[in-house]
């Protein structure tokens, strides 16, 4: 296969000074996108900045012959970031939603600032840098985003309430975005990395930590964020070279009363509970009107049925 590459594409990926964003900005750049390193530089709490993470990026890809230039902007303030972007190359291409940081503690240990800082980081940062880019994607009718998310937003896990809320959250920004940018041929997908990396030094068991390696996901998201990627609106998992697709699915339902001109009673809904969460037939949901087409449907089916 010919090799894939970003000649003349502009990619900014936030916090991109380790982990993760540092190999995916790594890869972009030893393809030839011109990359703007975003990294605020301070500890995995989001505590402090520093310059030292993005500009040891970016030495690294201009000494591999690659371009790229450093932006220490927090994406809080996520405009300044496309702007640096616009500023050093014309143009912005391609926006890798990636910097994080950690406030673990169990729910009811989690302060008003851990729980404010984790959404302004993660879900604001999203909010900001994407909408400070949007008009030009719609504009130059080419996009391509990835929002990262994690499977404890997915799936839930202990003493991270507020990150798992953030992460979920952006799932939910990607389903719209989506949406919208579809006619603009812009793609917003989401990544659910599991990798080595400061954030999860503590958490992965030591013989895992050092197969995790970032490197093994880099190919996924440059993929992902690729002219030729076909798919919009998608949550991938990788982790250790492997990837999979992860989506909501929707049962089937059941009405809740024996035919329609029964009330609707608590005791109804406990009666017929079993059916309206069975999962078997769960289908996913391409796109909101759907519900409402096959809930019109299912009413129907239910009027003639009875
Ligand atoms: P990391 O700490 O190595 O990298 C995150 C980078 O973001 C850091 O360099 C940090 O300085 C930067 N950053 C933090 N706050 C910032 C801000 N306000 N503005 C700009 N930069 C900022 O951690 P990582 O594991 O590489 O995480 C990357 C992303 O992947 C995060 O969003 C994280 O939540 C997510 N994630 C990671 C894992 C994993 O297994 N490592 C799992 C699920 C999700």
């Amino acid at each position: 296969m010919d090799q894939l590459r970003f000649d003349g594409r502009v990619a900014v990926v936030t916090g991109a000074g380790g982990g993760l964003g540092k190999a995916y900005a790594l890869l972009l750049g030893s393809r030839g996108a011109k990359v703007v390193v975003n990294d605020l530089g301070g500890a995995r709490d989001g505590a402090g900045k520093s310059a030292n993470f993005a500009d040891a990026v970016v030495k690294e890809i201009q000494d591999k012959g690659g371009v790229a230039v450093a932006d220490y902007n927090s994406v809080v303030e996520g405009e300044k970031i496309i702007k640096t972007a616009l500023d050093n190359f014309g143009q912005i291409d391609i926006l890798i939603n990636n910097a994080g940081i950690l406030r673990d503690r169990s729910f009811a240990k989690i302060s008003e600032q851990d729980w404010d800082l984790i959404q302004a980081v993660h879900m604001k940062g999203a909010f900001k840098t994407t909408q400070a880019a949007w008009e030009t994607f719609k504009k130059q009718k080419y996009g391509r985003v990835v929002m990262t998310s994690s499977n404890a937003g997915l799936f839930g896990n202990f003493g991270q309430a507020n990150y798992s809320a953030a992460k979920m959250g952006l799932v939910g920004l990607m389903n719209t975005l989506s949406i919208e940018g579809a006619k603009y041929n812009v793609k917003v997908n989401t990544i659910v990395p599991t990798a080595a990396s400061r954030l999860t030094e503590d958490i992965l068991p030591p013989e895992m930590f050092d197969a995790m390696k970032p490197d093994l996901i880099a190919p996924v998201v440059a993929y992902m964020v690729h002219e030729s990627f076909p798919d919009s609106g998608n949550i991938i998992d990788s982790t250790l070279g492997f990837a999979t697709k992860t989506h909501l699915v929707r049962g089937d339902g059941a009405p809740l009363r024996s035919k329609p001109s029964d009330p609707v009673t608590i005791e109804s809904v406990k009666q017929h509970w079993a059916d309206a969460v069975n999962m078997t037939g769960a289908k996913h949901v391409e796109k909101l009107t759907d519900v409402t087409l096959d809930l019109v449907q299912k009413l129907q089916d239910f009027d003639e049925r009875v």
